[in-house]
């Protein structure tokens, strides 16, 4: 590629293939399949796909199974749509740490014949205090100087399930004093009494995520194994293990920050508390910073992925504004979404120069500036809806503060007629539940005579040609900047008003839309049709995002 590097890790894979220490790269995504993916998630595929795809290498997507009581296949089977929708095709087949199950256990007999690993026999409370801390060295387990010979057999009677889970443990014989806590003798294997989702009941014993996550890179033959910082600290480990094992490729392990959201748990322990709780729906719930939340509120892959790649890659962690992304939905649905009208809290007019059972259709650009799109067609009739927030009878507004309909004046309705406010009616407690109006012939895309000056340009939908919609308007799921940085669970700063449904009038065409079709809702907002309850008899909007950001800072 001739493209700049634009973060340290383009630089690093730059170098590498200019000194041809590869012909071509390869990094991985490797999930556990513990939950449903997040937004953090979602930078990390954008950056290891995405670099693939820059430097014409391959990404893999690979399960990293290796803790069965937390996985399902419910995950596999989201996280695999969810890599889809955004736009990337993993190469080959999917995956899966517990594939390499057989190998693992290999190369740990391979570490015990070489006297690099040992059973261990002490209790998890007597293993961390013979581990020492950071300022204080560990001492060696009593059962290190076990021969190869008895620790063999205790590992092969590990795997047949002789022994309880928690009785023992595989370790590798590193050092117990490293200032390195990694080192000081690490658990390769744990007994697990437990089927797993991919392999059954074939084991009762699961190698730790360090002793498992090189040794699949090794296999898959990763160039450039990316994660975040957190792993920097486990890195000589991993290093530990290439070195000692007789793996087919040696694959390096870099660190990025991960990303971090202000107003967002990025958590799949926490998001699944909210599942489980019942405070959202479902994983997939729009509220929630899952990718297939993400989906369903109508953010699309485009904006994501522009996120990401707007937010960089860095060594050094930050908490990036959610107002960002947000920002980036917007422009993306600025650019492409389809404009159409709905009526929020609606107000009848009756343009009593138009007969009763009269339909006339006026056109519409589906978008301001891009043809390619269409037109639609928006039925005018004798009774139409504004919005109750466009009309006041108080006719001392000025034009600037108030560019809509005033009783006596005229307004554009978006295009359709100029018309002009002539009465209202109320009810008993003096509501106006009518405005009676009439329109000035000749005005549908022309301008009006000159003694006649609209204040502005309102939306409207056909009262007797409109549909019904309901619409799920959204807020933030979290009311704290921070909800799980500080002192309280994160629980108590859930939004209590994050919901509300209503009801609305939407322009006839767009019951015809369909699920995940994302629109403009000219002065109202950006939504989109449920992914899953919308249908043409019940049209399902769902808020996306507003027109500016008004949430503040
Ligand atoms: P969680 O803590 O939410 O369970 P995790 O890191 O345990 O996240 P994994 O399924 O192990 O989840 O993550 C798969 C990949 O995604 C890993 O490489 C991990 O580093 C990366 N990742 C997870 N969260 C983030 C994040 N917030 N920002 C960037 N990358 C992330
Ligand atoms: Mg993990
Ligand atoms: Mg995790």
């Amino acid at each position: 590629t001739t493209d700049k590097p634009s973060h340290f890790l383009e630089q690093i894979i730059d170098k590498d293939l200019a000194d041809g220490k590869f012909a071509s790269i390869c990094t991985r995504f490797p999930p556990e399949p513990n939950g449903f993916l997040h937004v953090g998630h979602a930078k990390s595929i954008c950056l290891n796909f995405g670099l693939a795809e820059k430097y014409q290498g391959q990404c893999n997507l690979r399960f990293d199974d290796t803790n069965p009581e937390k996985e399902e296949q419910v995950y596999v089977d989201a996280i695999k749509e969810d890599v889809r929708w955004l736009g990337f095709q993993w190469a080959g087949e999917v995956r899966y740490a517990s594939d390499y199950f057989d190998t693992f256990y290999e190369w740990a007999l391979h570490l015990i014949r070489e006297g690099k690993a040992y059973v261990c026999d002490l209790s998890p409370e007597e293993a961390s205090e013979y581990r020492g801390w950071a300022t204080k060295p560990g001492k060696d387990s009593p059962y290190r100087t076990r021969s190869a010979e008895e620790n063999l057999d205790l590992f092969e009677r590990m795997r047949a399930g002789e022994f309880d889970e928690g009785a023992k443990v595989l370790r590798a014989k590193i050092d117990m004093a490293s200032s390195n806590m990694n080192l000081r003798d690490p658990i390769l294997y744990r007994i697990r009494k437990q089927s797993h989702h991919q392999t059954g009941d074939k084991w009762c014993i699961y190698p730790s995520y360090d002793f498992a996550h090189g040794q699949e890179d090794a296999i898959e033959g990763i160039t450039h194994s990316i994660c975040t910082l957190e792993f920097q600290d486990h890195r000589p480990l991993y290093d530990w293990f290439i070195e000692n094992l007789p793996v087919p490729h040696k694959p390096r392990q870099y660190e990025f920050a991960r990303l971090n959201l202000n107003y967002t748990v990025t958590s799949k322990r926490k998001l699944k508390k909210l599942v489980d709780e019942g405070v959202v729906s479902g994983w997939d719930d729009p509220r929630m910073p899952t990718i297939s939340g993400m989906r369903r509120r109508g953010y699309t892959p485009s904006a994501i992925r522009k996120f990401c790649d707007m937010i960089g890659v860095t060594r050094s962690d930050g908490i990036v504004d959610v107002a960002m992304l947000e920002h980036a939905i917007r422009d993306d649905l600025n650019e492409n979404a389809a404009r159409a009208m709905a009526v929020l809290d609606p107000l009848k007019v009756v343009i009593t120069n138009l007969p009763e059972g009269e339909v006339q259709e006026m056109t519409a650009a589906a978008h301001p500036n891009r043809p390619e799109l269409g037109e639609r067609v928006l039925p005018f009739t004798r009774e139409i809806y504004i919005d109750r927030s466009d009309f006041t009878e108080d006719t001392t507004l000025s034009r600037k503060k108030f560019k809509r309909l005033v009783l006596g004046e005229w307004v554009r309705l978006r295009s359709a007629y100029v018309i002009r406010a002539d009465e209202v009616v109320k009810d008993d407690d003096g509501k106006i539940v009518e405005v009676r109006a009439t329109l000035v012939p000749g005005t549908v895309g022309e301008n009006p005579p000159e003694n006649i000056r609209p204040r502005g340009v309102i939306h409207w939908v056909s009262a007797t040609q409109g549909r019904q919609a309901e619409l799920r308007i959204y807020d933030r799921l979290f009311t704290h900047e921070a909800p799980d940085r500080g002192e309280e669970d994160f629980m108590k700063h859930v939004n209590p008003e994050s919901l509300a449904v209503m009801q609305a009038w939407i322009e006839p065409g767009l019951a015809d839309a369909k699920p995940e079709q994302g629109f403009q809702f000219e002065r109202e907002g950006y939504f989109v049709a449920d992914r899953l309850d919308h249908t043409a008899e019940n049209p399902v909007f769902n808020l996306t995002i507003g027109l500016k950001d008004t949430q503040g800072k």
